[in-house]
This record gives structure tokens, sequence and C-alpha cells, in this order.
């Protein structure tokens, strides 16, 4: 790897892994360089052969490779109240509408149904949940795969590749993203159909861009139930693609069944935000890019990375976590890939794990919402919101210790 890629790439990591907000404010700043750029490239491919290198963006360090460009897109807007989105003009559906649109593979509905799932307007969210109570019974049947990775990793590479070779299977794949910064940018750095271009325009194929707005409990409630939606539509398989900046891969596997992680080689752990913790999560790590000069690298950091994980708890009961190589840009490795994931699935399903991690994964979202509302009941009381300052100042001054503290604030909100 070359310097200037090294100092791409940190920038990125670093500003994932230090705050999102503060970080993702930044990345937001950049952004719009990016989104200028990315449509710039995009006119250009229309008018012109000349490859991409002519047209990175102009904060690219000199001699960094094309294959660390990172795009930055728009991402679903869904307003506050939602009602726009759901309904726009048009009429709202009744309940058996939308069930009926989902269940007949309706892909016009389908995406209502999602929105009016994403949406925040608490008569929308009582539709949507009586929309779900419905289309339960129809769903669980997919395969649910988690793609994790810095930006720049190649997941959407990965999942165009990886999705084309699935719909010629006969596969039905739907995409979604968990996107942790699209609540602060109201942008999204995933999922864009744009990213996904051939596979976007399968007829078996359906992408969803992370839901911007709302924590990160909410995009991932928003997201368990788009699953939900998807299956009762009958997609076969869901990938779910979420980046690497900590929290959110920990939501994404407890909403999957296979869990991925993309790597570059030679990039480094830290410069990839890669700690002990993410790779007991992953089922397999494959390092991508292996192609051209990058080939003999990415065998090593394979074997490197098969010597960590060989001292890791697995991330699945009965089940060796392996690193691959691969080239989601070439598709070499995606039938390897394809047929480790088939293996994962018929040794878990013949185990019991799969069956016993899905329920494990509903009790879960039960807790996780609580925690969730209870969170937010608390941090929007107004008594507390006045309390907070008056007590902060106490604790800085001595005056109080931060135990009775939190006491004091948790009587205010009980009261
Ligand atoms: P993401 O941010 O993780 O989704 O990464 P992208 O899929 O957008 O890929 C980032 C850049 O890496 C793009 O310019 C891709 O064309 C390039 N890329 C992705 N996969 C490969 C690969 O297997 N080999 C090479 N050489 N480049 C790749």
């Amino acid at each position: 790897m070359n310097l200037g890629t090294n100092i791409l790439l940190f920038e990125i990591a670093i500003k994932i892994s230090n705050g999102l907000v503060q970080n993702y404010f930044h990345i937001q700043t950049k952004g719009r360089i990016l989104f200028t750029f990315v449509c710039y490239f995009r006119d250009m491919k229309k008018h012109s052969t000349k490859k991409i290198e002519s047209y990175k963006p102009d904060w690219t360090p000199e001699n960094a490779g094309d294959e660390f460009a990172v795009r930055i897109l728009k991402g679903q807007d869904s307003s506050s109240s939602g009602s726009r989105a759901v309904g726009g003009k048009r009429k709202d559906l009744s309940v058996s509408q939308y069930v009926k649109g989902v269940l007949g593979f309706d892909r016009n509905i389908l995406a209502r149904t999602i929105t009016l799932i994403e949406s925040n307007n608490p008569a929308h969210y009582k539709t949507a949940q009586e929309v779900l109570k419905h289309l339960i019974p129809f769903s669980g049947k997919s395969l649910r795969i988690g793609i994790t990775g810095v930006p720049g990793a190649g997941k959407s590479t990965l999942i165009e590749s990886l999705g084309m070779y699935l719909i010629k299977l006969g596969h039905k794949i739907a995409v979604l993203t968990v996107d942790p910064s699209s609540t602060v940018t109201k942008g999204s750095i995933l999922g864009d159909k744009t990213r996904m271009e051939n596979l976007a325009k399968e007829k078996n194929c359906f992408i969803r861009p992370s839901p911007s707005g709302g924590n990160l409990g909410g995009v991932t409630r928003k997201s368990r139930e788009t699953i939900t939606i998807c299956e009762a539509a009958g997609f076969d398989i869901i990938l779910i693609e979420t980046v690497g900046v900590g929290q959110s891969e920990v939501s994404v596997r407890s909403m999957v069944d296979f869990f991925l992680l993309v790597l570059i080689a030679g990039a480094g752990d830290e410069l990839q935000g890669i700690k002990r913790g993410i790779m007991e999560l992953t089922d397999a790590i494959l390092i991508n890019k292996a192609d051209g000069d990058n080939e003999k690298k990415a065998n090593i950091a394979k074997s490197d990375y098969n010597n960590a994980l060989h001292y890791l708890q697995p991330a699945t009961a009965g089940w060796r976590s392996q690193a691959f190589t691969g080239s989601a840009l070439t598709g070499k490795g995606i039938t390897e890939l394809w047929n480790v994931i088939k293996k994962f699935e018929d040794n878990v399903k013949q185990s019991g794990v799969f069956e016993q991690r899905r329920k494990d994964q509903s009790i879960e979202w039960v807790f996780r919402m609580i925690e969730n509302t209870l969170h937010e009941e608390f941090y929007n009381d107004e008594k507390v919101q006045q309390a907070i300052p008056i007590l902060i100042d106490e604790i800085v001054n001595g005056k109080i210790t931060p135990t009775l503290a939190a006491d004091k604030l948790l009587g205010i909100f009980k009261e």
C-alpha cells in the first residue's frame, strides 16, 4: 500500500471511531465534495471512456489508489412526522391493502410499507404494528447475512457481485443497511442504489437505504421490522450492510444469522477499526481486493487473520470462523464465499444453533426496545432536562456524589 492510501484510510477510521457527532459532521463537510465528485464521475462515465483515476476528489492525497475511494451519498429521508413520506399526496392504504400488497410482491406497496415502518408519526406506528402482526406468520424463512467493514473496504461492490451471483442461482435478494451516521448527517454512506447499479435493476432485488433520523436504537428497530416485511414478500436472502463503527456492528450481529467482516490487506488493524470484539462477532472474514499486485498481500493477511481467529472465541457455537481472500471487483472468491455461507447454514440448522439464535435474538429485541424507550423517555423528560445542568454543577463542585446525583435524577423521572 502506498503512503497516500494510508493517509486517506487513517483519516476515515479515526473519524468513525472517535465520537460520532463530531466526526461524522466532519465527513458530512467533506461529503459535499465527495457527492459532487460522484455526480461528476457518473456524468463523465456517460460521455467518456476515461477511467475513474482522472476524477479523484480534490482532497485525495497525490498517490492514493482509486480502490480507496469513498462515496458519500444522499440518504433516505424520513421526515419526523413521516406523513409525506408515507402517503405523499397519495391516499393512505388500509392495513389489508398493505398486507396484500407485500404478500403479492407488489414492489410499490412494499416500499410504502417500509416507509410506514420508518415513520415517526404515532398514527403510522400503530398501523405499521398492525401490518406487521399480519405479516409475521409469513416471515422468518430467509437467510440473513450481515456485512461490515470500513468505508472503502468494498462492501457495496461485494453486495453487487454476490447479489448478482445469487440472483442467477434463482434467489430473491433484499439489501438493507444499518447506518448510524444517517442519524447525524441525515445522509447515508451506505445502501444507495447508485452504489449497486446492476443489482438495482434486477426485479428480484430490492435495495433500501438506511432510515435517517432517530438514534441507533430507532434505526435498528426499523431495520428489524423491514427484514420481517421483506421476508413476507418472499425475499429469501437478506443482506444487511453496516459501516464499521462498533456499536452498529453489534446491532447488526443481533439481527443476522451469518456475519461477514470485509477487510483490505495491508491497511492495518488500527486503520480498519478492527478490535478483538468485532473479530469475535464474525463468522468469516473476507480479505477483499485480492487482485493484481494486491493478491500476495491478501494471502499473507489471510494467514495472519486465520492465526488470530484461532485464538478467539467463535462467534457461532460449533463453527470455526475463517478468513478468505476474494475480489468483489473481478468476482474471484464469490463462489467460495457462498459455499462457506451455505456450509454454515447447513451446519447451524442441523445443530439447532440457527433456531436457538433466532429465538434469542427475538427475546433480546424486546429488551433492547424497552431499554431504548426508557432511555428516550428519561432524556426527553422536561424535569430531568432542567435538573441535569444543576446536578452536573453540584458534582463538579464536589457538593454531591455521582451516585447520589443519579439517584436524584431517577427520582425526578419517576415522580
Ligand atoms: P464500501 O465503502 O465498503 O461499500 O466500498 P465500495 O464497494 O464502494 O468500494 C470502494 C472502492 O474500492 C471502489 O472504487 C471500488 O471499485 C473498489 N473496489 C471494491 N472492491 C474491489 C476489489 O475487489 N478490487 C479492487 N481492486 N477494487 C475494489
